[in-house]
């Protein structure tokens, strides 16, 4: 694990690259929220975001999350917990107790299991629903011809707030494919918040591979690991 200081001038070159991001795009940076991504890594990366004000964190598996919980400052309970990984529906129930959003919602399977154990502990749930904006066979993400019908089962549930949308773009040398990813989450977003008279303002795209491509595009959320802790194990 990198040390604080290391850990603090690694977000604050990574908001000045944001920041610049924006410049060019003519976008505030106050849009662009910065969110932590701790998987695989200790307890005190959570603690290192709250105390430099980071308001979120990113973990892409429940039982991590479950583990990470009960281990860390309270300051950093008071974050803002959010799961990026791929959710079974036999999980919703922890993921709902664990997590105060759920990125990675994909089936309407999951969306009827995660409504009834929001009910069951009398919260609502914000999730944003995963696209594979990027036709990427190996990733997960409903298919963006299925996404109309995925916002519509969503938006009947009573338990469930639809913030936005989220995608991964596919692994690529060619920075187009990132860009083409982007775009196309951005006007899917667009056209399903007109004919539907919603919000749908997140639009969690881009890491640390291909963050200022997603800023371009209008992400609101990036999700950033790498540059801010280091290589995972
Ligand atoms: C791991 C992960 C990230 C962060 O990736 P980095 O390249 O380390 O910034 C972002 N989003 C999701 C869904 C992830 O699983």
């Amino acid at each position: 694990m990198i040390s604080f200081l290391e850990f603090s001038s690694r977000v604050e070159s990574l908001r000045s690259q944001i920041a610049e991001a924006c410049r060019r795009a003519g976008r505030d940076p106050a849009g662009v929220e910065l969110l932590a991504v701790t998987k695989t890594h200790p307890p005190a990366a959570i603690d290192y975001a709250a105390r430099l004000g980071l308001r979120a964190i990113g973990e892409n598996r429940v039982q991590e999350g479950i583990a990470k919980r009960p281990l860390v400052a309270p300051e950093s309970a008071a974050l803002r917990w959010e799961l990026i990984g791929h959710l079974q529906s036999n999980k919703a129930r922890a993921a709902v107790e664990c997590f105060d959003r759920v990125q990675s919602v994909d089936s309407e399977k999951l969306l009827r299991h995660l409504d009834r154990a929001a009910a069951e502990t009398g919260k609502t749930l914000a999730i944003l629903l995963q696209i594979n904006a990027g036709h990427d066979p190996a990733k997960f993400g409903a298919e963006p011809e299925d996404a109309p019908r995925l916002l519509d089962a969503a938006l009947a549930l009573p338990n469930l707030r639809v913030d936005g949308l989220m995608t991964i773009a596919p692994l690529s040398g060619d920075p187009a494919v990132a860009e083409r990813t982007f775009a196309n989450l951005r006007e899917i977003r667009d056209r399903l918040a007109a004919s539907r008279g919603v919000e749908l303002r997140e639009l969690s795209m881009g890491m640390t591979g291909d963050f200022e491509a997603a800023i371009a595009a209008g992400s609101t959320l990036i999700r950033v690991g790498t540059a801010l802790y280091g290589e995972r194990q």
